[in-house]
């Protein structure tokens, strides 16, 4: 059963404190904890129709045509069986429950030996943040912590650049460009995007993509029309927890099966991740870096996933995304461009955007996906996807009123990954993209790099 799970992930306990202490470190807790709303954090990261008992009202969706072509959120969100999916279920972890490496899955055991040593060897001090963080409570771990921040903990200090020595590259938080939104969005696919893609289609907009594996694996057309959209896939772990407060072994497999299923689902191997809730330590990245994934984290959150949570308003919302495009105004991104967090987690998330985007539009020279931010042309590795750089994306990918983005069937060969390789499979699903203007011939080739 695909939904089994689902009852179990809206059990999802509030935390409720925030540290309050007197020592120095817990003082930098609370003092961060201020600027940051973490008490905020400690709610449960709401998803639309990911959670709850769903009756089919009627035939669900049978293909990704048919789940792409609706605008009724009941149609939309039937869940549905998709035989790939029955497939994989035995060799994938619980949907909403904590990543563990499966009992036959020889490559994960392998790879995660590998990078277990790296670990040791790199990190010997380094630790895990514990007890009840999964769920976001750090008060037994911020009474513990070393008030120096020796692991460069986003969620205790907002730290995104290790200590150089150690090698780990520094979290990317904002885009070269100037005056350029860098435009991602975190949580789906949500069952019930599709008017929201077809907003992003019709506005020739590209984004980067970071998907839950558990969400992918529950709504696999909607992943699909994400990527056949022409959208830069990246991964958000597999059950969307606190990944500091995991073990080696738990930390990898958050990340191996979020980014498996995207392989199984849609022929590729991504390079790039966010850690959920911004809770990302050296251990963390190390493991990440091991496995060809790219850290990605923000300079502005819009807070639009916690509307509503802790006297959060939607006119506060708004006043976060207008602050960023004031920045746009006033000089702020002259020499560089934004990330800014959005979601696609519930429709209010999406619909907000939507409100947004004329303005950021106007005030933003150029909105980009991630990948041609970076002008990272082979987002996946491993196959022959390309993606535009910057100069063609903003030159050719916004210039026509007709954006498309079409598939072939086509089958091809593509040659071996050239980063760590252990293992590769190959795929043989030949896909051409259209950006705008802009053409990308590509076959897939779908490669288990670790
Ligand atoms: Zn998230």
């Amino acid at each position: 059963m695909m939904f089994k799970a689902l009852a179990i992930s809206l059990t999802v306990v509030p935390l409720t404190q925030a540290y309050m202490g007197s020592n120095p470190a817990a003082r930098g807790f609370q003092q961060h904890a201020a600027t940051r709303n973490l008490d905020a954090l400690h709610e449960p990261h709401f998803r639309r129709n990911v959670g709850g008992v769903f009756i089919a009202t009627g035939s669900p969706p049978t293909s990704e045509q048919t789940a792409a072509q609706s605008l009724d959120p009941v149609y939309e969100c039937t869940p549905y069986n998709y035989e790939p999916i029955l497939k994989l279920e035995p060799s994938y972890p619980q949907e909403w429950m904590t990543a563990t490496i499966q009992p036959n899955d020889t490559e994960a055991k392998e790879a995660f030996a590998r990078i277990n040593a790296t670990v040791a060897q790199l990190l010997p001090n380094d630790h895990i943040h514990p007890s009840y963080g999964h769920l976001g409570n750090w008060t037994p771990a911020a009474e513990a912590y070393n008030w120096t921040d020796p692991d460069c903990w986003w969620t205790w200090s907002g730290c995104t650049k290790p200590n150089p020595a150690l090698g780990i590259p520094d979290d990317l938080i904002s885009v070269p460009e100037p005056n350029t939104w860098g435009l991602a969005f975190d949580d789906g696919p949500n069952c019930s995007h599709n008017a929201f893609y077809d907003y992003l289609q019709a506005n020739e907009l590209k984004a980067t993509m970071f998907y839950i594996g558990s969400n992918v694996f529950n709504w696999p057309f909607q992943a699909m029309r994400g990527l056949d959209d022409g959208h830069h896939i990246c991964c958000h772990t597999w059950s969307h927890q606190y990944m500091t407060s995991f073990t080696n072994e738990e930390v990898f497999a958050e990340l191996w099966y979020s980014r498996k299923i995207l392989q199984d689902i849609l022929n590729i191997t991504v390079s790039c991740w966010r850690p959920p809730y911004g809770d990302v330590d050296n251990r963390v990245r190390l493991i990440a870096k091991e496995m060809n994934l790219t850290t990605f984290m923000w300079d502005h959150d819009t807070e639009d996933w916690k509307v509503n949570i802790s006297g959060v308003t939607p006119q506060d919302i708004y006043n976060n995304y207008q602050n960023v495009i004031d920045g746009a105004g006033n000089g702020t991104y002259d020499d560089h461009g934004t990330i800014t967090l959005t979601h696609e987690l519930t429709n209010w998330t999406m619909s907000t955007f939507i409100h947004e985007a004329p303005n950021i539009m106007q005030a933003f020279k150029h909105v980009v996906p991630l990948a041609s931010a970076f002008n990272w042309t082979h987002p996946y590795i491993g196959s022959d996807i390309t993606y535009p750089t910057f100069e063609e994306f903003v030159s050719k990918g916004q210039s026509s009123a007709n954006s498309t983005v079409n598939t072939t069937k086509t089958a091809s060969e593509s040659s071996a990954p050239t980063l760590k390789s252990d293992k590769s499979q190959t795929g043989s699903a030949g896909r051409t993209v259209a950006i705008g203007g802009l053409w990308m011939i590509a076959s897939c080739l779908a490669a288990l790099v670790v």
